[in-house]
């Protein structure tokens, strides 16, 4: 075994890496670009080095620059995790030509498997079934175009160097042919720097089954059982589970055999994964990923195995710990991938700081793979993936039902996430049914992307109950002296919170109760049910306890400024609480004027030279749907006025000055 490994990646997968190395007694060696030097696989790592700047071309993928940190650093072999450089068979090469060990197959199987288009060839040949299409080198339009029809439409047609779900165009019938060709190639050699195509039928409504391989040097191959990948967005996966739902013993058989052959062919050695769509009971070859998957915990949920660890063995030149007779799966594991992205605007990559983040308690049944802390920044730079969340139980409900329990406790706020979604899939039917194919999201997207609910009452009087604690010199709700403050403002017992839910502005009244209680009205309606009764008991970490008549629940407030977010059962919802008597607190702490709180229309200013009383309404200023009411700080005279009636205001504009009174 290796004293010592460098691990040529980031993120999540360079964590998981180090962890089982850590185990082994390995030293682990991480690599990172400037933008990582404050990331979590660098703090995890017994040493790392900077290799570059924060594009991948200038680190992650800057060969001679990874070897140069393998050399000081004694390593004695790579890791490339997923990604970057792992079907890179130059870099294979490169590792061999510097005397360090490639975690991963060799250079010549790597290459095998590069073009989809020869990888097709050489599987046909080894009896492997394949999708209807065309693979040959002859890329001229009309034998393209003429394949097509042959295949019949629709057809599929993909970069051949192709990869994470990019390269793909679908075409409908033959009027688009022609288009769709000169579409996809120019994206393939944008993305790849490869024009050549495949043309193959294109399945309506097939499922993404896979299977997980390992081979070592000694002639051996296992298969260690399938993974259904079939949640998918633009063709990428989102959830992953294993065992596939419905999967008769008999062509889970076959598959094994097929991905068995698929890696003998190719003289395979390590960890690999042939991915097959199906269709009917039918199941054809689509590619294999010689690398180890993203979604590899799911397998080793189920077969109590670490595949890090066996690729570890295998390179080090060790036979497979197990021969295939001697694998099991037991029961069933679910995986769902935590990216930063919007699902309603088309996925799109979400950056920023995560501001909170609480991943839920890791057990037996329940995992937890990331590589990201909170604090830390999702960029521009790399794949959005956030986190995998994976939930083991005895059968799928138990499995799915872990899995959505888990779903609920993961907090994160600052980065839009697509946990809504997630939370969404693994509660619909047809998901709970088990079985659904590659058009589930799309199919679904009515019920599975819906427009964020107006908060919930629980979520409103956690906000509520958070600002008047920090109304409070002393943040305690059940102070006394902070209830005494309350009464002296209002002299019956109430006060008011403007509050924006995104578009919708919200007036509530808290009535205080001695004991720190409070009743919350919802006076326009706004919200749903009215009314509640709101006690206030203590939480624990940050949390707070509230039970709203009668029913308990757990939320958490995070707070910048006029932002607040509440985490309510796993949902983030977004309010702004407009304060409208932040202005005159700046004038009393030192300023003599009032300054638009956030931009808005000036509906009503008192005049110059107007002597007004402390707490006098001076501004009315309409902001964000509510009407604030900027009164004056002390007794003093309007020594000017900064806009008139209808004026739009910025954010801290200056609308009134004050003199003192004689
Ligand atoms: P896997 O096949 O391991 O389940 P995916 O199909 O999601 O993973 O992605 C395939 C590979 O492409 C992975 O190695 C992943 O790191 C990489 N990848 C994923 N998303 C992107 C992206 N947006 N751009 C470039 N590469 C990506
Ligand atoms: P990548 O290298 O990007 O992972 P794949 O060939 O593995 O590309 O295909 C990715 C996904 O695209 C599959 O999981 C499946 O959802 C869809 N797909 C691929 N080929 C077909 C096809 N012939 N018909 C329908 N969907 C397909
Ligand atoms: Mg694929």
């Amino acid at each position: 075994m290796f004293d010592s490994i460098l691990i040529a990646n980031r993120g999540e997968i360079a964590c998981r890496i180090i962890r089982t190395a850590r185990r082994m007694g390995v030293r682990a060696v991480a690599v990172y670009s400037e933008a990582d030097a404050g990331a979590m696989h660098v703090a995890m790592a017994d040493a790392a080095f900077c290799i570059g700047p924060a594009p991948a071309a200038e680190s992650y993928l800057a060969i001679p620059r990874i070897l140069d940190a393998a050399a000081r650093a004694g390593a004695q072999a790579i890791h490339p995790g997923y990604g970057f450089l792992s079907e890179n068979a130059a870099f294979a090469e490169a590792c061999a030509a510097a005397g360090v060990t490639f975690i991963g197959p060799p250079a010549a199987a790597i290459r095998a498997m590069g073009s989809k288009s020869a990888a097709k060839a050489l599987m046909d040949g080894a009896g492997v079934p394949l999708v209807p299409g065309y693979h040959g080198a002859d890329q001229d339009d009309a034998v393209l175009e003429d394949a097509a029809a042959r295949i019949g439409y629709p057809v599929l047609i993909k970069a051949s160097a192709g990869g994470g779900g990019r390269g793909m165009r679908v075409v409908p019938g033959p009027g688009a042919f022609a288009a769709s060709l000169a579409t996809a190639r120019g994206a393939a050699r944008a993305a790849f720097g490869d024009d050549t195509v495949l043309v193959e039928r294109y399945l309506t409504r097939p499922r993404h089954i896979e299977m997980q391989v390992f081979a070592d040097t000694h002639d051996n191959v296992v298969a260690l059982f399938e993974r259904d990948c079939s949640v998918q967005r633009r063709h990428q996966k989102v959830i992953e589970e294993a065992p596939a739902p419905g999967l008769d013993a008999a062509t889970r058989e076959r598959m094994a055999a097929a991905a068995c052959a698929a890696a003998r062919a190719i003289g395979y050695v390590g960890a690999g994964t042939v991915e097959f769509i199906a269709e009917d009971g039918a199941f054809y070859f689509m590619e294999m990923n010689t690398r180890l998957q993203v979604e590899h915990p799911v397998t080793e949920m189920i077969t109590g195995l670490d595949l890090v660890e066996w690729q570890l063995r295998v390179a080090a030149g060790e036979a497979l710990p197990r021969r295939q007779d001697e694998l099991a799966a037991t029961g069933h594991a679910i995986e769902v991938r935590i990216y930063a992205e919007d699902p309603a605007r088309d996925f799109a990559p979400a950056t920023g700081t995560l501001q909170h983040l609480r991943a839920p308690a890791e057990d037996a049944a329940i995992r937890v793979d990331t590589g990201v802390r909170q604090g830390d920044a999702i960029s521009v730079h790399y794949d959005p993936m956030i986190a995998k969340l994976i939930a083991h139980g005895a059968d799928r409900p138990d499995a799915v039902r872990r899995l959505a329990r888990a779903l609920d406790d993961y907090e994160i706020a600052g980065v839009q996430t697509n946990l809504g979604l997630l939370r969404a899939i693994v509660r619909h039917p047809a998901f709970r049914a088990g079985g659904v194919d590659t058009g589930f999201i799309a199919t679904h997207a009515a019920d599975l992307m819906q427009p964020p609910a107006p908060p919930p009452r629980a979520a409103l009087a956690a906000a509520v109950h958070r600002l008047l604690a920090d109304a409070r010199p002393d943040g305690d709700t059940h102070s006394p002296w902070a209830l005494r403050t309350a009464w002296r403002l209002n002299g019956d017992g109430y006060q008011d919170f403007h509050l924006l839910a995104g578009e919708t502005a919200l007036m509530l009244r808290a009535h205080l109760h001695r004991d720190g209680n409070f009743r919350l009205d919802l006076p326009d309606g706004a919200a749903p049910d009215g009314a509640a009764d709101v006690a206030v008991g203590p939480g624990d970490d940050g949390a707070v306890c509230l039970a709203l008549d009668g029913m308990q629940v757990r939320a958490r407030v995070l707070r910048s400024g006029p932002a607040l977010t509440v985490l309510l059962r796993g949902e983030a919802h977004a309010l702004t609480y407009v304060d409208p008597l932040a202005p005159a607190r700046e004038a009393a702490a030192g300023g003599d004027r009032i300054v638009a709180p956030m931009p808005g229309r000036v509906l009503e200013i008192a005049a110059a030279g107007r002597a007004v009383r402390r707490g006098e309404v001076v501004v009315v200023l309409e902001a964000m749907k509510v009407q604030m009411r900027l009164p004056a700080p002390r007794d003093a005279v309007i020594a000017a006025v900064g806009c008139a009636r209808g004026d739009l205001v910025e954010d801290g504009a200056e609308l009134v000055s004050f003199v003192p009174a004689e």
